[in-house]
């Protein structure tokens, strides 16, 4: 079942494998009549699959055409969410939201050199965005900075829906949230403290990029996982 909620689609097969799932979404603007998509996927080479030409048969398939895709927004600079923006940001000529922190990384100045992948290829980012920064796309979406996972990793909230899309900012480990590990966190100190400022907010549904998405009671398990702090991973 790919539309999980009204106007969110989670794009089916993308994922690299059932241990490693990418949530690539698109949503539906209420506004304007176009789409938004959160997150691009691994780069040509690195998936399985050529993820640009799944996203586009997706679509396809569910009257999403790439062409009403009008925005594009970043989580954060990571490869697996930037690897295809460069292909689809031309193709779509979408805007394209970060925060504006990810933005100089994935604009290519400086070059990232913390853990992780970095971003595959230099894209301008054409609407750069800062903490509670307020963005007409889907129901209403506030950006929320929440550090940790990058240094300037972003969530965004749909308050009016309880939606969050976390990103990176937690990972769904097979029912239990956790901040994400130590190897490819800047620092996960910092998550930490980001993960407590989400669970203080009023949330039904957390759709993560990484495990399966959670679409009610939500805010326990973001309250759960602050709890925990450094989960079953070491600090760094
Ligand atoms: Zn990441």
């Amino acid at each position: 079942m790919p539309e999980i909620l009204p106007g969110v689609h989670l794009v089916e097969g993308v994922s690299p494998s059932p241990d490693f799932t990418t949530n690539i979404l698109l949503l539906k603007d209420k506004k304007g009549g176009g789409w938004t998509l959160l997150d691009t996927g691994l780069p040509p080479g690195k998936a399985p699959t050529d993820v640009a030409a799944q996203i586009e048969k997706y679509g396809q398939q569910h009257g999403i055409p790439l062409s009403s895709v009008k925005n594009i927004v970043i989580t954060h600079l990571h490869a697996d969410h930037t690897g295809n923006l460069k292909a689809l940001a031309a193709k779509t000529g979408a805007k394209v939201f970060a925060h504006w922190i990810e933005a100089a990384y994935i604009e290519g100045d400086p070059p990232y050199k913390g853990p992780g992948m970095p971003p595959p290829d230099r894209v301008q980012i054409t609407e750069k965005v800062r903490d509670h920064t307020e963005l007409d796309l889907f129901d209403g979406l506030v950006a929320l900075y929440t550090p940790g996972h990058t240094p300037g990793h972003t969530t965004y909230y749909c308050p009016s829906r309880k939606i969050l899309f976390a990103g990176d900012s937690v990972f769904n480990m097979g029912g239990t949230f956790e901040v994400s590990a130590k190897d490819y966190t800047f620092s996960q100190s910092m998550a930490v403290i980001s993960l407590r400022r989400l669970a203080t907010l009023d949330v039904e549904s957390v759709i993560m990029y990484h495990g399966a998405p959670v679409l009610k009671g939500g805010a326990a398990h973001l309250k759960a996982a602050a709890k925990k702090g450094y989960g079953s991973t070491p600090e760094n």
